[in-house]
C-alpha cells in the first residue's frame, strides 16, 4: 500500500509502499476513503510531542470501510464504515480509566502518533474505539467530525452554560463547534489571526454575532472563551475578555508558552482548564448530534501524495475549514 510516512521529527513525510497491515484479534483491517488533517499532526511532524512512534504514519481523523476483521471483532461486520478517532488504546484499569475518565489514562495511546494512522491506503484499528458514521455524512465530511469535532466538543462541554462564548482560532474545530453552540442558542464571538479578514467573515457565515482580531476587544464581556489557536499569549488576552466567574478553555495539545499575567484577570473566580483527547463517549454523543444540527464540515481535499502540502496550507491558515486527504 502507498503512504506518507515521518521518519525523523522536522522533516517531509515521504510516499513510501509498504506492505498491507494484518488486523490482530479485536482489530479491523480498514480501506481509507479520507483522513482529516489535523493541527495535532503538525506537532507530532515538528517533534513538539514526546515519544511519537518512528517510522509514523500521521492521521487520526479516518473514515473508511471494513474490508478484514480479526477472530475476536464483533462490533462491526465486513463493509461497515468506521471512523477511527485519536484514542487508540487505553489501559482500562488505571483510576482515570475506572473514574471514567479514560481521555486522561495514563498508558493511553494515540492513533497517528504511537499508532500508525490514516495517512494510507490501508490501517488497521481496534474495533473498540472505531465509530460508526452517521449516514448523513459522506465520508469526506465525516472526516473532520473525528478530532476536530471531538475536541471541539467537548470543549463546548466544559463551558458550560456559557451563553457568549468567544472562541480564539477560528479553523477546523471552531467552524463545527460554533454550529453547535449557534444550535444551543449560544451567541459566537470569533478571535482570528490579526488582520484575518477571510476567517472573520467565514466566522460570521457560519453565524458568529461579531468577530474581529484576537486583539481586539468584543463588544460585551464573555461568559467563556475556547482557545483553539496554539498561541499561549492568548490566555491572558482571552482572561481579560471573560467575566467574572467564567472560564478559559485551552482545546489544543501543544501551545506556546503562557506569558505571565497580573494575578487580577483570574481573580474573580475565572478558571484556566485544558481539554485532553477525548472519551468514546464524547464520540458518540458528537456523532448522535452532528446529523441533528445538522453541522456542515468545509473541506479542502488533498491527495493523499500532497500530505505535505496539505500540513503547509494548515501551518500557514491558507484555507477555511478542514483539509481532507483521499487516498
Ligand atoms: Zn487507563
Ligand atoms: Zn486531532
Amino acid at each position: 500500500m502507498k503512504a506518507m510516512v515521518l521518519t525523523a521529527p522536522r522533516s517531509a513525510l515521504r510516499l513510501t509502499d509498504l506492505p498491507r497491515p494484518q488486523p490482530a484479534a479485536h482489530q479491523v483491517l480498514i480501506k481509507v476513503s479520507a483522513c482529516g488533517v489535523c493541527r495535532t499532526d503538525l506537532h507530532v511532524v515538528d517533534g513538539e510531542l514526546p515519544d511519537a512512534k518512528l517510522p509514523l504514519i500521521p492521521g487520526h481523523e479516518i473514515v473508511g470501510r471494513i474490508i478484514e476483521k480479526g477472530a475476536a471483532v464483533e462490533r462491526f461486520a465486513h463493509g461497515d464504515r468506521v471512523g477511527v478517532p485519536w484514542l487508540g488504546q487505553v489501559c482500562g484499569v488505571c483510576a482515570h480509566c475506572r473514574a471514567g475518565r479514560e481521555n486522561l489514562c495514563d498508558h493511553a495511546r494515540f492513533t497517528g502518533y504511537h499508532i500508525d494512522g490514516g495517512y494510507a491506503e490501508y490501517t488497521v484499528a481496534d474495533q473498540r474505539y472505531c465509530f460508526a458514521i452517521p449516514d448523513a455524512y459522506d465520508d469526506l465530511a465525516a472526516a473532520p467530525l473525528l478530532c476536530a469535532g471531538l475536541i471541539g466538543y467537548r470543549a463546548l462541554v466544559m463551558a458550560g452554560d456559557a451563553q457568549r462564548l468567544g472562541i480564539y482560532g477560528f479553523g477546523a474545530a471552531a467552524h463545527i463547534v460554533a454550529q453547535v453552540a449557534r444550535y444551543q442558542g449560544r451567541a459566537i464571538y470569533a478571535y482570528s489571526r490579526p488582520g484575518d479578514r477571510e476567517s472573520q467573515r467565514f466566522a460570521l457565515g457560519l453565524g458568529a454575532v461579531w468577530a474581529g482580531d484576537s486583539t481586539a476587544t468584543a463588544p460585551e464581556a464573555l461568559d467563556a472563551a475556547i482557545i483553539f489557536a496554539p498561541v499561549g499569549s492568548l490566555v491572558p488576552q482571552a482572561l481579560r475578555a471573560v467575566r467574572k466567574g467564567g472560564a478559559v478553555i485551552c482545546a489544543g495539545i501543544h501551545m506556546s508558552e503562557i506569558p505571565a499575567f497580573p494575578y487580577e484577570i483570574l481573580w474573580g473566580e475565572r478558571s484556566v482548564k485544558s481539554v485532553a483527547n477525548l472519551t468514546r463517549r464524547d464520540g458518540e454523543e458528537l456523532l448522535a448530534l452532528a446529523p441533528q444540527v445538522p453541522v456542515q464540515t468545509a473541506i479542502v481535499p488533498f491527495a493523499l501524495d500532497q500530505a505535505n502540502a496539505a500540513l503547509a496550507a494548515l501551518r500557514a491558515g491558507q484555507f477555511n475549514g478542514a483539509a481532507v486527504l483521499v487516498p
